[in-house]
């Protein structure tokens, strides 16, 4: 899609006029799913944790065994060079590296370069109302694909299963969709992690239970136990999402968005509850407060 001024997208080392910025056919990111992205968002001049995403693009990349062919340092300059390029002081960066282009065979030995894909554009956010009243959330049946096939902390390009999922909950009248791992505890959601409050205390289930290690995850984590409230990541069941007193997602688009019902459920008196609201604004002052400068 063309947005009113064409966006400048960086693809190995050039510059394209988004309707000139194309990969190839023989891609492997085209056509496998074969590569790793990010989801990055800036904020009045500062891209929020850098570093981090970079490190897990990178953590990603070296378990699907593909050797990003630029530095760490030099693809933080690259993405801020991206945004500078087309002139924005807040939206969203996909950072996207593909295995590169290959023969038509599975094997990513036939691919010699990994592509490196940045796009920087303007976000398009949940309506006020969902922070205001909260989500509505269903539970997929897709599972969050399980440790012994891809582990579920890569962040790869074969988002089908999440898409799968995603499709579910919206078919189900939701806005987001819980997903479950092979043993039916809560991994995440389709593109957020999930937070429950409990007596006032913060669980979030484990790494180990499916979920990715979301970026605003850890940015809430941090929050919370400067806030003084207890946190514990912990095995969870829908049970403990039925019952919750709050219940919210975070994600690098989403920020911390409360849910409002889940599975039919009015979670808590159904608007969002004290401590979501408190996380919620102090997730954004340091959003739009810390990070690197891009000018
Ligand atoms: N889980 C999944 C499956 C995701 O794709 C994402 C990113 N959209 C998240 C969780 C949230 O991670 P982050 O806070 O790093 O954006």
């Amino acid at each position: 899609m063309q947005s009113e001024t064409p966006l400048q997208i960086y693809i190995d080392g050039k510059f394209f006029s988004e309707d000139e910025a194309k990969v190839s056919v023989f891609d492997h990111g085209l056509l496998y799913g074969d590569g790793v992205f990010e989801g990055i968002r800036f904020y009045r001049g500062s891209v929020f944790r850098l570093e981090e995403h970079v490190d897990r693009l990178f953590d990603s990349a070296k378990a699907i065994h593909l050797e990003i062919p630029n530095t760490k340092e030099e693809v933080c300059e690259m993405l801020l060079m991206t945004i500078r390029e087309n002139k924005l002081q807040s939206g969203y960066v996909r950072l996207v590296v593909t295995r590169g282009t290959g023969n038509l065979g599975l094997s990513p030995y036939t691919c010699p370069k990994p592509s490196v894909i940045i796009i920087a554009s303007t976000i398009s956010l949940y309506p006020k109302e969902k922070y205001d009243k909260g989500l509505v959330m269903v539970t997929c049946s897709t599972r969050r694909p399980s440790h012994d096939t891809l582990s579920p902390a890569v962040k790869s390009l074969n988002y089908l299963s999440n898409i799968m999922a995603k499709i579910e909950a919206m078919a189900a009248g939701g806005d987001e969709g819980v997903m479950l791992n092979s043993q039916g505890e809560v991994a995440e959601c389709t593109g957020d992690n999930i937070f429950v409050v409990k007596n006032g205390t913060i669980f979030t289930p484990l790494l180990a239970s499916g979920a990715l290690y979301g970026i605003t995850r850890q940015a809430v984590i941090g929050l919370a136990e400067n806030s003084g409230f207890p946190l514990r990541e912990a095995t969870m069941s829908r049970y403990d999402l039925y019952t919750a007193d709050e219940l919210f997602l975070t994600g690098t688009a989403a920020e911390v968005v409360p849910v409002g019902k889940y599975d039919e459920r009015v979670i808590g008196d159904g608007n969002p509850g004290k401590i979501t609201r408190k996380l919620m604004a102090e997730f954004r002052k340091i959003a739009e407060s810390e990070g690197r400068a891009i000018y």
